[in-house]
């Protein structure tokens, strides 16, 4: 049964899409099968996987139509990894689906019925930059909630109102929502303010990820490549620090390769 990671975080450029692919890829690697949903209408997971202008329904249509979210799944050039696709419609998502029949649950939904959960080891929610309908929709139909944090100034203004959510989302819709934890990202070690700034996560955020994510040219660089940075540079920082991400996700998720076998 596969895990669902719904990452998250309202602010935009922290990490999120990096991470959700990297991840994915790195446990890609270890045999697992992954599923990479982009419910992010800006659509660059989608971008990163080969997966824009291709042919066919998209996220969109799953949720809007009521399409099979089956018939919305492609391959990607990474092995062991598909995706369903985003495009700019979903911008309007929120509105569309403001008088839907649960509206919050649309997406899980979709999933069960895909039997996504069956067909893959780990499934991946990409969110887009905010709290609206769509990242409702990731948190509901997930297991687990992933938060990539930038280090940088002003990194804990947000997550108060992101961890409420959360907060609410386990209350009142989804008991089974866990907070998997809280990943730093973008990393400069020669920088005061990134010392200080993981100091500072770590001092306030219970459930941060022991690994951090350093800030690599390799890993902005591969999705102009279509790679994950482990196809792109793997002996890369970057690509390290992904692969030890998995392996705290298989800690913490408590599922191993054995799930795949
Ligand atoms: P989000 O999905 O949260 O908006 P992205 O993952 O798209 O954020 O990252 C924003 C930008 O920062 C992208 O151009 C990405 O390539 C770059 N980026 C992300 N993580 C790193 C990193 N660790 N080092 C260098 N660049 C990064
Ligand atoms: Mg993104």
């Amino acid at each position: 049964m596969a895990y669902v990671t719904a990452v998250a975080n309202q602010k935009g450029g922290v990490g999120k899409t990096t991470t959700a692919v990297n991840l994915a890829a790195a446990l890609a690697d270890a045999g697992w099968r992954v599923l990479v949903v982009d419910c992010d209408a800006q659509a660059n997971a989608t971008s990163v996987l080969g997966a824009r202008g291709s042919e066919g329904p998209v996220l969109f249509d799953a949720l809007t139509a009521r399409l099979p979210l089956s018939d919305c799944i492609r391959p990607t050039p990474i092995e062991g990894v598909d995706v369903v696709p985003a495009s700019i419609d979903l911008a309007a998502a929120d509105l569309e689906l403001a008088n839907a029949e649960s509206r919050e649950f649309l997406l899980a939904e979709a999933l069960a019925e895909a039997g996504a959960r069956e067909r893959y080891d780990a499934v991946m929610l990409d969110c887009g930059p905010s709290l609206g309908l769509l990242t409702l929709n990731a948190l509901a139909a997930a297991d687990g909630v992933l938060i990539p944090v930038q280090c940088e100034y002003l990194a804990l203004e947000g997550l108060g109102a992101l961890l409420e959510t959360v907060q609410r989302v386990t209350s009142s819709l989804h008991p089974g929502l866990a907070l998997l934890g809280v990943v730093a990202t973008m990393y400069d070690g020669r920088t005061r303010l990134s010392q200080d700034v993981e100091a500072e996560l770590r001092r306030h955020v219970p459930s941060m990820f022991r690994t951090v994510i350093p800030r690599s040219v390799k890993l902005s660089e591969a999705p102009s490549h279509q790679r994950s940075v482990l196809g792109h540079a793997p002996d890369s920082r970057g690509a390290e620090a992904y692969l030890e991400l998995a392996a705290e996700f298989e800690e913490r998720t408590g599922l191993r390769m054995a799930a795949a076998v």
